[in-house]
């Protein structure tokens, strides 16, 4: 099959291209897209995936469909917005029919439960590389922003970490084990993000560490942000490890698309019956401060030496 095939005999015909939203979908020069609805707007955002950059080459397409979406709503989910269309832009080296059917498999599935429809994108033959561009619909001057954190807020976390960080480095040493279904399936916490709107002074999703991302906070909200070890939420087999990879796993290791959110000290009841409603674990894990800096307080109140902060890909290659 040739490239025009393949986009109406596959990806024209998934059930999430098929939703009826967009005014004009796949197969026009442009998607043609409703207007946000009153006193709504658009959040667009893109991430692309490179081919043992990003995931290793033999990764189960399925997975595969699955993670490329599910980083994009992570986005979306750091700013309160609802999803509600994307594009799939695929540089594919040759044509795979069972590949592709993995790949679409995982991606349809998870589109569909968030109803977001495909209504557009672009495959060309190359490298294996994905990109998405989400859009979704947020409260006008609601979104969830890194540069809102206020003197006194509480920080939070949604979830475990390090689950992701593990799995890598399990797949590193040649023993894929627990932490494998954190890397290749995140769940992007979407009801967690809207549910933050109006509540959370500030928020980002955590997919490069979790001290890189406060650091982001800090630097946007112009504060310091300090957290407190003992109270990390560890992925639950990280128990078992040394002490200073779970500090790396959990402090510094990527991909785990929790949400790491700051909001004001009135408001925790309301969010323990948030994280309850959602069934999502919300842990309490530090709090904005003076200064201009990340610091990490262990138990017995010391400043705890970093682990070698967070992934940057222009960094890391002269590392
Ligand atoms: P053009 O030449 O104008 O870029 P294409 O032939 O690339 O158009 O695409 C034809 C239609 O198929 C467009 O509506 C485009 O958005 C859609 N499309 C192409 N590739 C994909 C893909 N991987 N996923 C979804 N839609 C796609
Ligand atoms: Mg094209």
């Amino acid at each position: 099959v040739g490239e025009f095939e393949l986009i109406e005999s596959l990806f024209a015909r998934l059930a999430c291209a098929r939703m009826g939203w967009a005014t004009v979908g796949i197969g026009d020069d442009c998607a043609l897209l409703p207007a946000p609805a009153p006193g709504k707007q658009w959040a667009v955002s893109t991430d692309m995936l490179i081919s043992g950059t990003h995931f290793f080459p033999d990764v189960e397409p399925d997975s595969l469909g699955h993670k490329s979406l599910a980083v994009n709503l992570s986005d979306l989910a750091a700013m309160g917005a609802t999803p509600k269309a994307f594009t799939l832009s695929l540089a594919l080296p040759a044509i795979n029919q069972s590949w592709l059917q993995g790949f679409t498999a995982g991606l349809d599935q998870l589109a569909c439960a968030h109803e977001i429809q495909l209504v557009g994108g672009d495959t060309t033959k190359g490298p294996l590389a994905i990109s998405i561009t989400v859009i979704g619909e947020v409260d006008l001057n609601k979104a969830l922003r890194r540069d809102g954190a206020q003197y006194g807020d509480d920080v939070w976390v949604s979830g475990s970490l390090g689950g992701a960080a593990l799995g890598l480095h399990q797949i590193k040493a040649g023993h894929p084990g627990a932490g494998l279904e954190a890397l290749v399936r995140p769940q992007p916490r979407v009801k967690l993000g809207q549910g933050l709107v109006g509540i959370a002074s500030a928020a980002i999703d955590v997919s490069d560490g979790l001290v890189q991302e406060a650091g982001h906070i800090a630097h946007r909200s112009r504060c310091g942000v300090r957290l407190f070890w003992h109270r990390m939420p560890l992925h639950p087999d990280l128990y078992d490890i040394e002490p200073d990879l779970q500090k790396t796993f959990a402090l510094a290791g990527g991909d785990d698309y929790e949400l790491l959110f700051t909001a004001p000290v009135g408001s925790r009841k309301t969010l323990i019956a948030l994280g309850a409603a959602l069934r999502l674990p919300l842990t309490r894990i530090g709090e904005v401060s003076t200064g201009h800096a990340v610091e990490i307080i262990d138990e017995r109140g010391q400043v705890l030496d970093m682990p070698k902060t967070g992934f940057d890909h222009f960094l890391s290659a002269t590392a």
